[in-house]
């Protein structure tokens, strides 16, 4: 793209810049902002095709103000959470603070710690509780972006709201689990539950750790072939897991063993007993944290429910000023981190479709739509990882671990993809 004068090309410089909110501070919400901070000063997003045929397109730049709210005081790898709750030296890097990523410190983007308690999409005003104060405050915006993925429960994930407060709170998991003497044992053979054993076991090879799933198959609420469910299987077994299948967990008591040392009795409806000092539970159906939102815009599980452009439904007023993305919306495929990276990147692309079409810029707008999303997942399993999509099949094995999850269960790669170390003054 040529070089065009800024005053040509930003089209509200003399109005008001445009005010964009978006809710949840994570994989998509951060991807949402960059990337439409990368389109309104004219750059190519970064999370879109390669420059070399994004430098085709021409930009129109705009002045925008970008609000985050998160309740978190930073942005949180979730999906490094088995990592960050067995492993003090990787609980340190999985939560950075917001005021420490430098993609975010830019004067027209502030982040705003605190919970979003009500939208009301006809007059574009959301109401949001900050952290701490009981402050309640009122935030009036041009644009909605929704990203504040799925409620999920402990120890799945830290509720902990504070960088320093996560700390104790992993901290305290991980030396209740070391210091188990008859084993830790996870209930859950989903992706979670597998990973949570497994990088358990890799950072503590000393300790017994169990996965016991109620089903005949690992992963067996996935609509994934048995081949993944079977490779998933044999990599937490060589990752020395032990692994109780077809066992359901009816309760467990407190009791002690023949040393006299407190521990907890577990009992399965099949009549097995076992002994354990820690059980973690990866089975509860995680929620949308979508309470905020009018009704009239979820499904019956609190889903956002999007058109393909991500835009709220039609019969939602504004909804084309309305977006949603990630965890959150009901569309097709498996939740993963990729995804709501990818949902970013296009909420972003059709909001600067929006400000185009706001300043009479283009008369219709040329939205990125989502397809149709298969089943795919990467699944780490200690050193070994299992991959599947449709077009490559099943694949397992440290090189998989390597190219999905790199050295660091995918720290780096989803830090360097939003471009969070790139400092966000520079253009
Ligand atoms: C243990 C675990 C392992 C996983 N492993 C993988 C994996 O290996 N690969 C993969 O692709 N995916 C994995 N996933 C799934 C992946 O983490 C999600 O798909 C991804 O986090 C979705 O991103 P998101 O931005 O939509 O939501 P989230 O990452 O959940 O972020 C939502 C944000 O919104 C904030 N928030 C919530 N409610 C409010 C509110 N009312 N007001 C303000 N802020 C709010 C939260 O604090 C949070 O920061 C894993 C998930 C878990 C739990």
């Amino acid at each position: 793209m040529g070089s065009i004068p800024e005053a040509l090309t930003t089209f509200n410089s003399t109005t008001k810049p445009f005010r964009v909110l978006v809710a949840g501070g994570a994989y998509g919400g951060l991807s949402a902002a960059l990337n439409l901070q990368d389109l309104c000063r004219g750059l190519p997003p970064r999370c879109g095709p390669s420059p070399d045929e994004a430098d085709q397109v021409e930009r129109p730049k705009f002045a925008v103000d970008i609000t985050i709210v998160d309740e978190r005081d930073g942005y949180y790898h979730l999906i490094g959470s088995p990592l960050a709750l067995a492993s003090d030296a990787y609980t340190e890097k999985a939560w950075v603070k917001y005021d420490d990523i430098p993609a975010l410190r830019s004067p027209n983007i502030r982040v705003l710690q605190g919970s979003v308690k009500a939208v009301d999409p006809r007059q574009k005003i959301a109401t949001f509780a900050a952290h701490g104060s009981g402050e309640t405050l009122e935030l009036q915006y041009d644009y909605f972006v929704a990203a504040t993925g799925l409620r999920r429960a402990w120890p799945v994930v830290p509720q902990s709201l504070r960088r320093k407060q996560f700390l104790f709170e992993a901290g305290d998991h991980i030396s209740a689990a070391t210091a188990a003497k008859h084993g830790v044992v996870i209930v859950g053979g989903g992706a979670v539950g597998i990973e949570m054993a497994a990088e358990l076991k890799l950072v503590h090879p000393h300790l017994k750790v169990t996965l016991v799933h109620s089903r005949d198959k690992l992963l067996s609420s996935e609509p994934l072939p048995e081949e993944v469910k079977d490779r998933a299987l044999q990599l937490v077994r060589e990752a020395s897991v032990d692994v109780l299948m077809s066992h359901r967990l009816d309760r467990t008591e407190e009791t002690q063993d023949e040393h006299g040392n407190k521990c907890l009795r577990l009992h399965f409806t099949n009549g097995h007993i076992m002994l354990a000092d820690q059980v973690s539970m990866a089975v509860s159906r995680p929620v949308p944290s979508t309470a905020y939102l009018p009704s009239s815009v979820l499904d019956k599980e609190g889903y956002v429910r999007i058109q393909a452009s991500l835009a709220f439904p039609t019969d939602s007023p504004n909804s084309s000023s309305h977006f949603a993305i990630g965890d959150l919306v009901r569309w097709s495929g498996i939740k993963r981190c990729g995804a709501a990276m990818h949902m970013g990147y296009y909420a972003a692309t059709n909001v600067h479709q929006q400000m185009q079409l706001a300043t009479g810029r283009i008369a219709a707008p040329n939205y990125l739509e989502l397809a149709e999303i298969p089943p795919m997942i990467g699944l780490a399993v200690g050193r070994q990882a299992v991959s599947y999509w449709p077009e490559a099949g099943v694949d397992s094995g440290e090189e998989v671990m390597k190219v999905f999850f790199g050295e660091d269960l995918g720290f780096a790669i989803c830090w360097n993809h939003l471009g969070l170390g790139v400092d966000g003054g520079k253009e």
